[in-house]
């Protein structure tokens, strides 16, 4: 194992040790106001024209795991309403349950909440579930933020948000400039770079379990520049 990854991983061991005591989120409750940018652009676009999103996408990448690749134990399902695309096995209950024969619509779009926003990002596009406290949240946000929970492991549902320390919710996205959410901090150990996770996957980032003998998993997260960096590396090697 290269030093990069040891030292990326030993941040985030280290912060998810502090931060294992903080717990309450405080989130102010602010409507977001998008920024200035381009990214900022797309977001609103989003937020309108799911539909013309979803046509661009014309390869199926599930838009939790983010991998093109599916097969018949595991195939990928479609939302008749939103076109979101998910794994069967992301998605979790109902779907792991029995996948519908005729038309599938997704929790928020079940529940008409097409409208309602991801607690932990303002990205509006995506497969989202209940959280404990009645909110909607990412499955993408809620696998990669290490003190979100699933309450059901297997079905994936409901999502727990109530052990994210304060600081995910302090510094502002790289990537949208956006306050609102919980944020990742890049691992390497000069950068501090923080971003949602939803920004961060729409630009690149590297996100990666690591197991740790006799402790609980980390998750490694890179920023744009160093998950390129990192790459090159281990391309050249
Ligand atoms: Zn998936
Ligand atoms: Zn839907
Ligand atoms: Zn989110
Ligand atoms: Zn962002
Ligand atoms: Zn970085």
């Amino acid at each position: 194992m290269s030093s990069a990854t040891n030292n990326a991983a030993q941040n985030s061991a280290n912060q998810t040790n502090q931060e294992a005591k903080q717990t309450g989120a405080e989130n102010t409750g602010e409507t977001w106001t998008a920024p200035e940018s381009a990214f900022a652009d797309m977001l609103r676009e989003s937020s309108k024209t799911i539909k013309e999103v979803v046509d661009a996408d014309q390869d199926s990448v599930c838009n939790v795991c983010r991998s093109d690749e599916a097969d018949e134990g595991n195939p990928f399902v479609f939302c008749d309403r939103c076109g979101i695309c998910v794994h069967r096995e992301c998605y979790g209950t109902p779907l792991t349950v029995k996948i519908p024969e005729d038309e599938w619509l997704c929790d928020r779009c079940e529940q008409n909440a097409q409208d309602e926003m991801c607690a932990l990002c303002p990205v509006r596009y995506g497969a989202m579930k209940r959280t404990t406290d009645w909110r909607w949240c990412h499955l993408s946000c809620a696998m990669w933020i290490p003190e979100v929970f699933f309450r059901g492991a297997d079905g994936r549902e409901p999502i727990d948000l109530s052990q994210i320390p304060g600081h995910r919710w302090e510094n502002d996205c790289c990537h949208c400039g956006s306050n609102y959410g919980a944020k990742m901090i890049c691992g390497h150990k000069d950068c501090g770079r923080t971003f949602h996770i939803t920004c961060g996957l729409l630009n690149n980032i590297f996100l990666e379990y690591k197991v740790v003998r006799n402790a609980a998993d980390v998750i490694v997260a890179l920023c744009f520049e160093h998950a390129k960096k990192w790459q090159s590396k281990k391309k050249g090697r």
